[in-house]
């Protein structure tokens, strides 16, 4: 999958949003749709999609679904400050497989990071996918600042 091609009505994130496949949620409004990545590249890394836009990528995405889903970004990239007090945070987006992007309904990235720390991706992230249990006791803490 590339730059081109047609939305996939199965896709995980959309299948998320259908309520079809669970994810830790922390953070939902009428339009964007704020969860815990399940193989986490650090400790609260975070994904913001929209609910209505069938964008698969940013190129495609309408303003007004981009503007929603930034708003939501930022909201909760301040709750992680907030809550798990990183030394910097990351916001990224990845267009087409070879640029990275492995599902593709747009979704934009909140990793927060610490001095020290390894940076960058690392296919299915650190120590793969993470304990659920552990995710929603994380997501508690974030949400406790939304
Ligand atoms: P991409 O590489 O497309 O920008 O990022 C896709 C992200 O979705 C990856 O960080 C991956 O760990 C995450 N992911 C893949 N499958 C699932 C899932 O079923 N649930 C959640 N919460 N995240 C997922």
């Amino acid at each position: 999958m590339s730059l081109d091609g047609t939305y996939d009505e199965a896709n995980i994130f959309a299948l998320i949003l259908q309520g079809k496949i669970p994810a830790t949620k922390l953070y939902e409004d009428d339009d964007t749709f704020a969860f815990l990545d399940i193989m986490p590249q650090t400790r609260g890394h975070a994904l913001v999609i929209s609910k209505w836009s069938k964008a698969r990528n940013l190129l495609e995405m309408e303003d007004e679904a981009l503007a929603q889903v930034m708003a939501t970004v930022k909201k909760v990239a301040t709750a992680i400050r907030e809550a798990l007090n990183p030394d910097g945070i990351q916001i990224a987006q990845f267009n087409g497989a070879p640029a990275g992007q492995t599902i593709f309904h747009l979704h934009v990235h909140i990793l927060p990071r610490w001095e020290g720390d390894p940076k960058g991706f690392v296919a299915h992230g650190h120590g793969g996918q993470a304990d659920v249990a552990q995710l929603q006791a994380l997501a508690d803490e974030i949400r406790a600042h939304l």
